[in-house]
């Protein structure tokens, strides 16, 4: 009998947990440990802040998915692995393993630029349900006394087609709430380009973007490197300063606390060095997926850092192959399922507030035989089925899906 360890129970954990159930015989055991008992959609955190979305319609408990599929869940934090000992401490206890699947996602580094942060200046995040809240909160207190927005990426970031999407949202929800022509809207990036995404771009990308910000009005900055916020500005690398009276940056991540307090399990990111089986580098009985994974830009560095997304659809893939691979360990095989997290195909949908764009690939990184955005300058209607047919697939316990 076996035993397998899942840390996280988001995109990447809760696939992991529920392949390992379903593709093992009932003599191993699975265990599930998350610090929260419930699954949040996060993508849809962009439309919290407006009042477009609840966080209760895009959350889902974790214990009855698990338990309905036979996985043990602990509600608790994992606070050290220690991986020559195949013991994870926890705040309920330790645990020992056989094999054990990290998916843990990231942590906000928002120390990487000064003021950056809750309690600090006035700069939001949309990253999880409490901050996206605490935005609303913020959005409704400036609709009274509306002026300039600015909405970006810090360096380093990986994550900027979420802040894009939120830009665009933003866009939207400033009209619909007629005070856009009492604001100026800025997005700065770290990007080299418009639409480089941490992928280096799809065919077009820029030229579509480059039209969308002038349709829209919207000033841009590319190769911001945003250096200082405090309560009223937005501070630039070689002296630029915006004032603003709402803004959003999307922080740099870095890896789990867990993972950094580890010793010898991550690099000093706290990112986790897999192999393309998404096996550790080091511990072969120890996986990662999702954005716990170190993922190295494949492009040379630009002026400002910026990282790649490690979005929902290969987190879900990488824990579909940690499961894989545990099975095949567990069997005796070594031929493990590898699946490079750059030739995992891009899919994709940039909601824009009242317009979309599809980003479809073969590859996520180059070279790609097969790449193309479609723009939807009509209607968005798209993430918002994704989110249904996601939400569907997690509370039905369909991890075997796309
Ligand atoms: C605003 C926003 C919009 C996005 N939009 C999209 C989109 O449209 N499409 C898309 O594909 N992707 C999108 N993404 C990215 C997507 O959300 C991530 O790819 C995905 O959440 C990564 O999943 P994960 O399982 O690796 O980590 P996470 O979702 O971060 O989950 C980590 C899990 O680990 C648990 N955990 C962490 N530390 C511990 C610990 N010490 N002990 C126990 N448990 C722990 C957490 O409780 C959680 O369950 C977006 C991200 C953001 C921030």
């Amino acid at each position: 009998m076996a035993k397998i360890v899942v840390i996280g129970g988001s995109f990447a954990g809760l696939t992991a947990a529920l392949e390992a159930r379903r593709k093992l015989g009932p003599e191993h055991k699975v265990l599930m440990i998350s610090k929260t008992d419930n699954f949040v959609f996060i993508p849809s955190m962009i439309w919290v802040p407006f009042g477009w979305r609840e966080v209760e319609d895009v959350t889902a408990p974790l214990r009855p998915i698990l338990n309905k599929a036979g996985v043990e869940f602990m509600h608790a934090e994992a606070t050290k692995i220690l991986p020559k000992e195949n013991k994870v401490k926890t705040s309920q206890g330790v645990i020992d393993y056989d094999y054990l699947v990290v998916a843990t996602g990231p942590d906000l580094d928002f120390d990487s630029v000064e003021g950056l942060g809750p309690n600090k200046g006035n700069v939001e995040c949309i990253c999880n349900p409490k901050s996206a809240l605490e935005a609303r909160k913020h959005w409704k207190e400036f609709l009274k006394n509306p002026g300039t927005v600015v909405i970006g990426a810090a360096p380093a970031a990986g994550c900027a087609g979420a802040a894009y999407e939120f830009l665009f949202n933003m866009e939207y929800a400033l009209r619909k709430n007629g005070v856009r022509k009492k604001t100026d809207l800025y997005w700065i990036t770290p990007e080299p380009f418009l639409g480089h995404f941490g992928i280096e771009g799809i065919a077009g990308g820029e030229g579509m973007l480059k039209a969308f910000m002038k349709m829209f009005n919207i000033k841009y900055i590319t190769e911001a490197a945003i250096e200082k916020v405090d309560k009223e500005k937005v501070y630039l690398k070689g002296g630029k300063v915006i004032p603003y009276k709402f803004s959003m940056i999307m922080p740099a991540f870095m890896g789990a606390k867990v993972i950094r307090d580890s010793e010898g399990l991550a690099n000093p990111r706290g990112f986790i060095p897999t192999h393309d089986s998404y096996q550790h580098k080091e511990f072969p009985n120890i996986f990662a997926a999702g954005i716990a994974v170190d993922v190295p830009p494949p492009f040379k560095p630009g002026k400002v850092p910026l990282n790649v997304p490690k979005t929902g659809y290969p987190s879900d893939e990488a824990g579909k192959v940690a499961a894989e691979n545990i099975k095949r360990l567990i069997e005796g095989r070594y031929d493990l399922q590898s699946k490079p997290f750059g030739k995992i195909p891009g899919l994709c949908i940039m909601d824009a507030g009242h317009k979309e764009v599809i980003i479809v690939s073969n590859h996520l990184f180059k070279p790609r035989q097969f790449a193309v955005m479609i723009p939807n300058v009509f209607y968005d209607i798209n993430k918002r089925l994704f989110e249904k047919y996601f939400m569907w697939k997690v509370r039905t316990g369909r991890s075997y899906l796309p």
